[in-house]
């Protein structure tokens, strides 16, 4: 009896799960392109042409092996589904478990639906197990990625000189907040020519969702296993070294620095998270590499820890995690998170960024764009839904607890101690964005002063009850508490004016 084994976009591998064994003549494949997932959010241009070609592709691939390969357009998967059934009665059909919420039931509805069952099996393309987190999380206050990222380093022996960390210390942040000087040589990224296929999906795109956000023309993501493989190596042999000293930093008309990009093959399932730890960690072994120990860790620390965490945190958080809004955030999302018109460097920057690649890094979207959203107020779930559409990395499984719980503390810190808010202050010591702004972060209730300053004081007055008794937050809750009244009330009034300017898309 032939397998029928749906292959999820997410999930685009023969290395690990039912393919791994699968024999082309003993097993068809099942690939459904959701319209409603395309449809559902204005999604950037780049990421709905990304996964296209990324499938297409990937289904050419196994044809090219011998398999038979249903690739549906339907309207959704239920529809693909019914359809796929309609052909292959009674058809098992045997899928890895989906990361995101709702997709598996949504999967098994259609399939008993169809009088059909389905097999689902476990996931392998994470590096950590469901039960290992458990085991881990069991009976603990509070789950911190710090501790579940040191148990996990342990238990596979990274980095590690017998039960202490290589080094001596498990954390090497302090080192990797450098910013790049003026003239700074930064080296080129491979990018990828789109092909025929790539070619094809950009047309669908374009044709097909004209008003979606974002534009096609710069792209260069990679769409198939040996493109993520080089991109891989590109990584490796070119930004490694450097990666860890400035993967804080900002710097205008740079969009890569020194960050791997890896996000996006990796969330396709093009690459594990296992070849990329380990080619990182033989690479950086050799000493003539010149790799530091601060680069190695704080690489490792993102795809060993913070992916693996923050799926971990989305498994157990969802469907609440979604709609936590703790601080009671209801200001509108912002039409300049769209546009990208307002005065700020910073905002206008990243949005355009994001407008021309898909792309922007960790600091870009957690002290720009999340840092923003959360001192004006801004309703986390709108802004969620504009992470999860504007990124081409982006998957519920990534953005929502990102969103949620760290950038926008909507959780109330179920798994971080304080919100990550900052003046402009912080944008300025990590960027130079503030030099060619039109508002002056030296300023915090002046005519000009940098938004991000007022709003960042209102922010703390708003809470100020919730901040004195956040051990993280209270010195400068108390802080703010004792300041004169009257430059209370300045900072206060110019917040207020700020975000007038902002609901009247003049800020
Ligand atoms: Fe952003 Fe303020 Fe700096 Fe302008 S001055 S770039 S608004 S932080």
């Amino acid at each position: 009896m032939a397998e029928h084994i749906l292959v999820l976009g997410d999930q685009l591998t023969e290395r690990v799960g039912p393919l791994f064994s699968a024999e082309p003549d003993r097993a068809r494949v099942l690939m459904i392109e959701s319209r409603e997932l395309a449809a559902g959010l204005p999604h950037h241009k780049q990421k709905l042409m990304l996964v296209f070609s990324a499938m297409r592709h990937f289904a050419q691939t196994l044809r090219e092996r011998g398999f038979d390969v249903s690739y549906l357009q339907a309207a959704n998967f239920a529809t693909g589904i019914r359809e796929y059934l309609d052909e292959f009665p009674g058809a098992e059909l045997v899928v890895m478990r989906p990361t995101d919420w709702g997709v598996e039931r949504e999967i098994i509805d259609a399939a008993v639906g169809a009088g059909a069952h389905v097999n689902v099996v476990d996931n392998e393309l994470w590096l950590t197990s469901d039960a290992e987190f458990d085991a881990w999380a069991e009976g603990r206050k509070s789950l911190r990625l710090e501790y579940f990222y040191r148990s996990v380093r342990k238990a596979r022996g990274w980095l590690m000189d017998g039960d202490k960390p290589v080094g001596g210390r498990w954390n090497y942040d302090a080192e990797n907040r450098q910013v790049p000087g003026p003239g700074h040589d930064f080296p080129s990224v491979a990018g990828f020519e789109p092909d025929a296929l790539t070619v094809e999906a950009r047309a669908q795109v374009d044709a097909t969702w004209p008003d979606h956000f974002g534009d096609t023309r710069a792209f260069a993501w990679p769409v198939t296993r040996e493109q993520a493989v080089q991109a891989l190596e590109d990584f490796v042999e070119h930004r490694l070294a450097s990666f860890g000293p400035y993967e804080d930093a900002m710097v205008e008309g740079e969009d890569v620095l020194y960050h791997s990009l890896l996000s996006v093959p990796l969330n396709l399932g093009l690459l594990h998270p296992r070849e990329v730890c380990e080619r990182a960690l033989a690479h950086a072994s050799d000493p003539l590499n010149g790799v530091p120990l601060a680069s190695i860790e704080g690489f490792i620390r993102q795809v060993l820890g913070w992916r693996e965490f923050m799926r971990h945190i989305y498994r157990i958080g969802m469907p609440h995690l979604r709609e936590a809004n703790g601080l009671d955030a209801t200001r509108p999302l912002p039409n300049l998170y769209w546009s990208g018109s307002t005065r700020m460097t910073c905002l206008q920057r990243s949005v355009d960024q994001i407008a021309r690649t898909g792309h922007a890094h960790h600091i870009q979207r957690l002290m720009v764009l999340g840092n923003f959203a959360l001192v004006a107020g801004v309703d986390p779930r709108e802004l969620n839904d504009w992470f999860l559409a504007t990124f081409v990395d982006a998957l519920d499984w990534v953005v929502t607890p990102n969103v949620m719980g760290m950038s926008q503390f909507a959780d109330l810190g179920s798994f971080t101690s304080k919100p990550y808010a900052a003046s402009g202050k912080y944008i300025d010591r990590m960027s130079n964005y503030c030099a060619s702004c039109a508002y002056d972060v030296k300023s915090v209730d002046g005519d000009n002063s940098c938004p991000m300053n007022s709003l960042y004081w209102s922010f703390i007055d708003r809470h100020r009850e919730r901040w004195v008794a956040n051990h993280r937050m209270a010195v400068i809750a108390r802080g703010w508490a004792k300041r004169d009244p009257e430059a209370k009330a300045r900072i206060l009034a110019r917040a207020g004016d700020v975000l007038e300017k902002l609901s009247d898309n003049t800020l």
